[in-house]
């Protein structure tokens, strides 16, 4: 079954003061399965109020207090994790054992970041008269305003949430209003550990009228948000000109650099996982393979009986592999951009055979090759399951390629030369690269990007700071 979702306001589960409510629907058939409620700006109000209190209390806990809290916390999620798949899959679409790693991924994570509570250290400076002590504070922001979207409804919210709560913030979160109900699963385990009272609230609504009501508010000291770059602009210079502290985890367009020296199958079934995951709608996915010309035509075809493999369908029955697109404007979008690049003239290499399925946003996973650089899919990310296969001959032109973007979020490259590996570390404009393997997204290493793709980390011993102040005491004695 299928449970409607309340706002979270002081730990308590309520409907919105207006009592409007948004409509939340199983993009595997389109139907309504329930719906979320939408807050109004008193609603808002009575959230800064709860963070205000919350904060009050939660920053004077010890680390130690609060990590057990969040330990706690994760131990529930962990257990609950086949039933919050279920809800999962049912708003968002994605394969349930895709719904279920996403929990379990959520509990490492938080459990990485009740460590780093207990490691966030200050400093002594030496001073210049030996009767005089310079400390070095890490203190917590204060209470933060979060912005998080649907395609990982849970992994989306727990890097800001645990990084904030460990720091000793508190924080409003603005959910996915197309998946609540997973969301709202991870807020109830830190309730259910017995994280205080306005320690942690969720909100839905009207994006653009919460982050305009939240972004400016005094009370509100930190922003955090994940969604497109376009968006992450707006809100960027709303933080800005209110001199709020801000992480922007927006938009990519993934190049994969695959040399003739690399090892083709272990490239093709790895990036084949990664391209067609969540049905692409992944800010990391591989979306331009830039393959050197004297494997092309191999590695092309090795990915194309790849993409024939993967049973597109309803997330909820056992062998599916790749379920729908969120709603009807992603599964628009992708259209658009394939029809776009067909019609410039690109090469159809495959394409997935959906039409026999339920009526649902259901996109089959899409292969173009000699795509022309003026069509919208070179440039704009497809967030959905479509790979842009184009041959490079020399490194320089691969690398200018992947760079021509003004993305940059995650790079891929598959090569056994230690010489080009090296060389892609320091030539790739990104966030981050990955090698010869998937290893991205692990709470203990970076998690970000560079130029429009945003800026801050939300992984690796960095992120914390984000939630952080740093305050100087000098005492003479
Ligand atoms: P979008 O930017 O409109 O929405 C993304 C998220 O931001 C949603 O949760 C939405 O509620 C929220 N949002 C939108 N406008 C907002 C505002 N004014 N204030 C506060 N929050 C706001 O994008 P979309 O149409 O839902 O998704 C398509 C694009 O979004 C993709 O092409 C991709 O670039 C981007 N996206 C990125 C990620 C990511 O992981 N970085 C996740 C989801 C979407």
């Amino acid at each position: 079954m299928y449970p409607n979702t309340q706002l979270l306001i002081n730990n308590q589960w309520k409907d919105a003061q207006s009592k409007q409510t948004i409509a939340v629907l199983n993009p595997a058939n389109g139907q309504e399965i329930g719906h979320v409620a939408k807050a109004s700006i008193a609603d808002l109000d009575e959230a800064l109020l709860a963070a205000q209190s919350g904060y009050k209390l939660w920053s004077k806990w010890s680390a130690y207090k609060r990590a057990g809290i969040m330990r706690k916390a994760a131990t529930i999620l962990r257990e609950r994790a086949d039933l919050i798949a279920e809800i999962m899959t049912q708003e968002q679409g994605k394969p349930l054992v895709q719904a279920r790693g996403e929990t379990l991924a959520a509990v490492d994570v938080i459990e990485w970041f009740a460590g780093e509570a207990q490691r966030v250290y200050g400093q002594i400076v030496p001073a210049r008269q030996t009767n005089v002590i310079n400390q070095v504070f890490k203190v917590p922001v204060g209470p933060v305003a979060a912005f998080t979207p649907w395609n990982f409804p849970i992994n989306q919210v727990v890097r800001k949430l645990s990084a904030a709560i460990a720091a000793g913030c508190s924080i409003i979160v603005k959910g996915p209003e197309d998946t609540p109900a997973s969301t709202a699963e991870l807020f109830k385990a830190f309730i259910d550990a017995g994280i205080p009272d306005g320690v942690i609230n969720l909100v839905f609504g009207e994006p653009a009228e919460i982050s305009e009501y939240l972004i400016p508010h005094p009370i509100i000291r930190k922003i955090s948000f994940t969604g497109s770059t376009a968006v992450g602009k707006k809100l960027a210079s709303l933080a800005g000109l209110h001199m709020k502290k801000c992480t922007m985890e927006l938009g990519g367009h993934a190049p994969v650099l695959i040399f003739n020296d690399a090892d083709l199958d272990k490239a093709v079934e790895q990036l084949a996982a990664a391209k067609f995951r969540n049905s692409g709608q992944v800010c990391i996915a591989p979306t331009r393979f830039l393959i050197e010309k004297n494997v092309f035509d191999s590695f092309v075809e090795k990915f194309k009986q790849a993409a024939a493999k993967i049973k597109i369908g309803n997330g909820l029955d056992a062998d599916v592999d790749m379920g729908p697109m969120i709603h009807q404007r992603a599964w628009n979008n992708v259209q658009k951009l394939t029809e776009d690049a067909l019609n410039k003239g690109a090469n159809l290499v495959y394409q997935a055979d959906v039409s026999n399925l339920e009526k649902g946003y259901f996109v089959g996973a899409t292969i173009l090759s000699q795509v022309p650089l003026d069509a919208r899919c070179m440039n704009e990310e497809p967030f959905g399951p479509l790979a842009i296969c184009q041959p490079f001959e020399r490194y320089e032109d691969a690398v200018s390629e992947a760079n021509r973007l003004a993305y940059g979020l995650a790079a891929y490259a598959y090569t056994t030369s230690q010489h080009t590996a090296t060389a892609l570390g320091q030539d790739i404009e990104t966030g981050m690269l990955a090698i010869n393997h998937l290893g991205l997204a692990l709470p203990e290493v970076p998690f970000g990007g560079v130029k429009d793709s945003g800026y801050g980390t939300e992984g690796g011993s960095e992120a914390i700071q984000a939630y952080l102040d740093t305050r100087f005491v000098t005492v003479a004695t």
